[in-house]
């Protein structure tokens, strides 16, 4: 099971290893002993989307050689590339045995028996409910072996359809799980051994799922539920969109200890015109008001976010404008990408694309300039004392590494057994990308 692209992705590469364990599937260690290879795909950019077909094409060559050898050799194209171009995936490399959305997944073993019979698979159905009520909880060998922070979709689909992104189309329309659902698939998780849950979805602050009484809940609603579950120490939530980012949300990071104040909003563009013709819904100002309040409400709260460069029509103000709004924000850590256009999203369409250099210049402009609060925001850490959820062994014997509530991999010497605890944690050194600190106190927060 090869997953690439988004957190979604994880959580459904997961599901479909459930599935395929009922199956009598169990993981291969090595590619070349397995029998079935799932590529669970990205859509997002051209070049996600272009890599998995030089994966197919290497893959096609060991299918050769394992027939030749006599033993069995499947290929399965997963995720949002298979939704994208469905039977094409096929007719580029006659080797996939079959092409599965992400929203049809659950009906693997069937698909999978069709193929055998010689049938070319392609099932790119929007089955959503269908997919949550017939997929298999894992097991608790399963659940230990993820580790103690565990992935929950609560909610799928995007209606937002922001014009440079595929999402709408190879996701669906927006959807949220039942509340009751969210807590069963929890509760199971926090039996396991799981600590941190994070809630995911596409728009995670847009979810409104329906509770016991059939009331429409907001995902703080969620968090106050799974407060309540004593071993749990840690919730987070991504993806989310400003313009979903209420008051009621806002609010609960004041109030909710267990919910890490940490926000991934991503903004894309600091120019209102850009933003417009993104179809973003929201301004420079609504984003920057939305901070404001989060701030308002945690003060130690940290935001990260994901740009784009080189919409098309996107001028030298409009860039500059991106780079001062990453001044008044201050992110923890920024993700950046150059504009891909996508085919079937308006953005692609339009005929005042940027030229490549251009795009590659400004890149590496917002790039250095997102690295300084970077490094200002972790060098910062040195002297504070934060809560680290522990979740393996550091690389040095006696090591344990765990994160931060801001997703920094922190590193201590200590024992085992403290894997899945939240502790104290006094840092007392940054390096680029980690932490090292010491335990300040035995006090276990669950
Ligand atoms: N729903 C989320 C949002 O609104 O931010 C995340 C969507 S997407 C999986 C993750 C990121 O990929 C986006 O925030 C955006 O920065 C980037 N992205 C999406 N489409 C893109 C494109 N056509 N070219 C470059 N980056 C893109
Ligand atoms: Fe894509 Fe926009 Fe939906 Fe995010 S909100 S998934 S960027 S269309």
């Amino acid at each position: 099971m090869r997953s690439y692209g988004c957190q979604m992705n994880v959580y459904d590469a997961a599901r479909m290893t459930d599935l395929l364990a009922q199956e009598g599937y169990a993981a291969a260690s090595r590619e070349e002993d397995a029998e079935l290879v799932v590529l669970n795909t990205c859509h997002i950019r051209e070049k996600a989307a272009e890599k998995i077909y030089s994966e197919l094409g290497r893959l096609a060559e060991l299918k050769k050689e394992r027939r030749a050898e006599g033993r069995n050799f499947e290929i399965v194209v997963a995720g949002c590339v298979a939704q994208a171009e469905g039977e094409l995936v096929m007719r580029r490399q006659r080797a996939v045995d079959l092409v599965v959305g992400p929203q049809s997944y659950h009906r693997l073993p069937a698909l999978l028996k069709e193929a055998r019979e010689g049938a070319r698979v392609v099932d790119t159905d929007f089955a959503v409910l269908e997919k949550f009520q017939t997929l298999p909880a894992p097991t608790r060998p399963q659940i230990a072996a993820r580790g103690v922070s565990a992935f929950v979709t609560v909610q799928e689909g995007c209606d937002k359809f922001c014009s440079f992104c595929v999402v709408p189309y190879t996701r669906g329309a927006e959807i949220s799980r039942k509340v009751e659902d969210v807590l069963k698939e929890a509760r199971r998780l926090v039996d396991g051994g799981v600590r941190e849950i994070v809630l995911i979805g596409q728009n995670v602050n847009a979810y409104r799922g329906e509770d016991e009484a059939g009331r429409a809940t907001p995902l703080e609603g969620l968090f106050e539920r799974l407060s309540e579950f004593k071993e749990l120490t840690r919730l987070r939530y991504t993806t989310s969109h400003p313009v979903d980012m209420t008051q009621g949300l806002i609010d609960a990071h004041g109030s909710l200890e267990k919910l890490a104040p940490f926000v991934h909003l991503p903004v894309q563009s600091g120019s209102d015109r850009v933003l417009k013709e993104m179809n973003r819904r929201h301004d420079a100002r609504l984003y920057l008001d939305a901070i404001e309040k989060l701030r308002r409400a945690r003060p130690d709260i940290a935001i990260s976010s994901d740009f784009i460069v080189g919409f098309p029509g996107e001028t030298e103000a409009d860039f500059e404008a991106t780079l001062a709004l990453i001044d008044a924000v201050g992110f923890a850590s920024s993700f950046f990408f150059k504009y891909s256009p996508r085919p079937g999203t308006p953005g692609a369409e339009r005929s005042d694309q940027i030229d490549e250099v251009i795009k590659r210049e400004r890149l590496a402009r917002l790039e250095a300039r997102v690295e300084a609060p970077r490094r200002d925001f972790n060098a910062g850490m040195v002297g504070r004392t934060v809560e680290v959820l522990f979740e393996k062994r550091g690389r040095h014997v006696g090591q344990i590494a765990g994160k931060s509530p801001y997703m920094q991999a922190v590193h201590v010497e200590g024992d085992e057994r403290e894997i899945g605890r939240l502790r104290s944690v006094r840092i007392v050194a940054a390096g680029s990308n980690s932490l090292s600190g010491e335990i300040v106190e035995a006090r276990e927060f669950a």
